[in-house]
């Protein structure tokens, strides 16, 4: 109760709203599973067209942690699962540096399917719009309700927007934990891919280190709530 109340005081004091994945219009189902044989069927928006297949979340059914991603990328959707590409990578690093075992964790994304823009050969991330988020949080929003996490991170701008609408900004609130609606905190951090992305190398050591001390507040969370609970997938 102690360490409850001492994680409260931790927690950001901003209003947040509820982005479409909270707002309990969701995919119903029994189990993980039977929500991803659902979503393996969905034409809820047009990205399944020309996406490979499906990438759902991922991770231990009993995870406390729950981290939130964009969408799969062009090694995900290759492989269909997530964050097995670069991004994936750099996350694995940093969850390790920050104490956090990447394996405890249940990690998904806000939109299941791989959107691109067909460059010759290459296949180059195109973002989801507001309209496919909305759609696909359908499945996040389910979810979430299956896992009820103790905290979820979200990692970059459509994670946040399709957890916490925009009353919320990663620049703004980056690391704070939120107060979410939902019951359950909220980590505001960046998606790992942003760390690729920087071209100067002093810059890109700077935000890598500040992102491990994103993550190390969601070691100092588990720390504060107590043993894992043991259920595996
Ligand atoms: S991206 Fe989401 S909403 Fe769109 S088809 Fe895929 S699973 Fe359905």
């Amino acid at each position: 109760m102690e360490a409850r109340s001492k994680a409260r005081k931790q927690m950001s004091r901003v209003a947040a709203k509820t982005g479409p994945a909270l707002s309990g219009e969701h995919a119903k189902a029994r189990s993980i599973a039977a929500l991803r044989k659902q979503a393996e069927g969905c034409e809820r928006c047009d990205l399944y067209k020309n996406a490979t297949q499906l990438v759902f979340g991922e991770g231990p059914l009993d995870a406390r942690i729950v981290l939130v991603g964009e969408q799969p990328g062009d090694r995900e959707d290759l492989a269909g699962h997530p964050f097995v590409g670069p991004a994936g990578r750099i996350l694995d690093e940093c969850l390790h540096e920050a104490g956090v075992d990447r394996s405890s964790c249940y990690l998904t994304n806000a939109v299941k399917h791989f959107k691109f823009e067909q460059r010759g050969k290459r296949r180059l991330h195109s973002r989801p719009n507001a309209g496919e988020i909305q759609r696909c949080s359908w499945w996040l929003g389910a979810e979430l309700e299956q896992l009820r996490p103790d905290l979820v991170v979200a990692l970059g701008a459509t994670a946040l927007v399709t957890l916490l609408g925009r009353s919320v900004g990663v620049t703004r609130n980056r690391g704070e934990l939120i107060d979410a609606p939902a019951g359950y905190p909220v980590l505001v951090t960046i998606h790992p891919s942003y760390l690729l992305r920087i071209r100067d190398g002093e810059d890109a050591a700077a935000q890598r280190a500040r992102f491990v001390e994103d993550l190390a507040k969601v070691a100092a969370y588990e720390a504060d709530h107590g043993a894992p609970r043991r259920r595996r997938l």
